[in-house]
């Protein structure tokens, strides 16, 4: 070895063994702030439990006695401002997130975390330009950061930037390993059908197909895919129908107006009820099956028939108030009621609410349709029929 090699080589341990030390250094600063006082407060364990019994507003009051007492505690700033926007208090929050932003001390991970939740402050509160700036800023500190990478996906989602929205998400799924196949379907849906609002059919079906490539239990890109074949193909159209119920026997019922269509462009309507047929013999339940044949029944003249259909599906859901508004319609059509009854189930057809209740299995948010994304939790696929209940949804 040369001189100059060899000194270049103890240059080199001699620099390690300096950086070695400034990092044990800071290890130590960093361990020491990492075990602080304000852990041994009896507020914070309080804090902490009101937490976890989920109640929300006795751990604000007991964490901020903490922050009163130790008032350098980032942890605690931190649950506590994202416990101020939780209950609705955005501007505390972002006001808690500004405090602990203006600090010299935070590490690197620290920093970006807070200005991600800043982001995610401005975002609930509204403030939409603000919050992406600050998710940005949170992006320049540490590119990697889930919390700011999420929170622009969602930011791109409720300005409806589908093909922004789909990019991050395909990001998000490859740092952290996880198959989001389900949601980037979604959102190729939603890219598609801004293909057809823009008259790009070609465009629109590949979005569609691709979607389900993604994940076959995508069911409004089977609907929609579908919906772009009908008229060209619409062979092809109730085959993709067919293959959604094979897919999603659950969601079955929200294919029946499009494959009832399909099946009539065929010019073979009678094999609505036969898929009626089959799908009641896989679960004598289903009531929306019997409710379609009854439909189809009723409208080619058969009342009667329609009618004991009926009788046999409330027998399993005599709950189902669907169900009930079909029968008063069947009594009307075997003209059995008199003009007080015929009133009557005018009255009822108008004012019922909730005939056809779904809920989104994430926040309870309830709705008289199925919805894809649900406007409260902005999650996807989570809206199941609500006399199901959770265990048949998909999360
Ligand atoms: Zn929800």
């Amino acid at each position: 070895m040369t001189d100059t090699g060899l000194l270049a080589v103890l240059v080199a341990t001699a620099a390690g063994a300096l950086a070695g030390g400034a990092w044990a250094a800071g290890r130590r600063k960093a361990g020491e702030r990492q075990r602080p006082a304000f852990r041994s407060s009896p507020h914070y364990t309080e804090g902490l439990h009101c937490l976890a019994t989920g109640q929300l507003e006795t751990a604000i009051h007991e964490l901020g006695k903490v922050l009163r007492e130790h008032e350098d505690a980032v942890e605690v700033q931190q649950v506590l401002s994202h416990l101020y926007r939780e209950v609705g208090q955005v501007e505390r929050a972002i006001e808690i997130h500004r405090e602990l932003l203006a600090r010299r001390d935070l590490t690197r991970a620290e920093r970006a975390y807070a200005q991600a939740s800043l982001g995610t402050d401005y975002r609930k509160a509204g403030f939409l330009d603000r919050a992406a700036q600050a998710y940005a800023l949170a992006l320049d500190v540490d590119p990697r950061n889930l919390h700011a990478l999420t929170g622009q996906q969602k930011l791109h989602e409720e300005q409806r930037q589908w093909r922004e929205a789909y990019e991050i998400q395909t990001r998000l799924a490859r740092m952290r390993k996880s198959d989001d196949g389900l949601v980037l379907g979604f959102l190729q849906v939603e890219m598609g059908r801004e293909a057809l609002r823009s008259g790009r059919k070609d465009a629109a079906e590949e979005a569609f197909r691709t979607a389900l490539s993604l994940d076959r239990r995508v069911f409004p890109a089977h609907l929609a895919l579908a919906g772009v074949l009908l008229e060209r193909d619409p062979r092809r159209a109730a085959q993709v129908l067919e293959d959604a119920i094979a897919a999603a026997p659950e969601r079955a019922y929200l294919a029946f107006a499009a494959l009832q269509g399909a099946y009539a462009a065929m010019g073979e309507p009678s094999r609505f009820a036969a898929l009626c047929e089959r799908l009641v013999g896989q679960d004598p339940r289903d009531f929306r099956a019997r409710l379609a044949l009854a439909r189809q029944l009723r409208e080619g003249g058969r009342a009667a028939e329609a009618l004991g259909l009926l009788l046999r599906a409330l027998e399993a859901n005599p709950h189902i108030l669907l169900v009930h508004l079909e029968v008063w319609r069947t009594l009307r059509a075997l003209r059995v009621l008199g003009p007080d009854e015929q009133r009557y189930v005018a009255t009822v057809e108008e004012s019922a609410l909730y005939v056809d209740p779904h809920i989104c299995t994430v926040c309870r948010y309830r709705a008289d349709d199925m919805l894809w994304r649900c406007p409260h939790c902005h999650e996807w696929n989570t809206f199941v029929e609500e006399r199901v209940g959770p265990a048949a949804g998909t999360r």
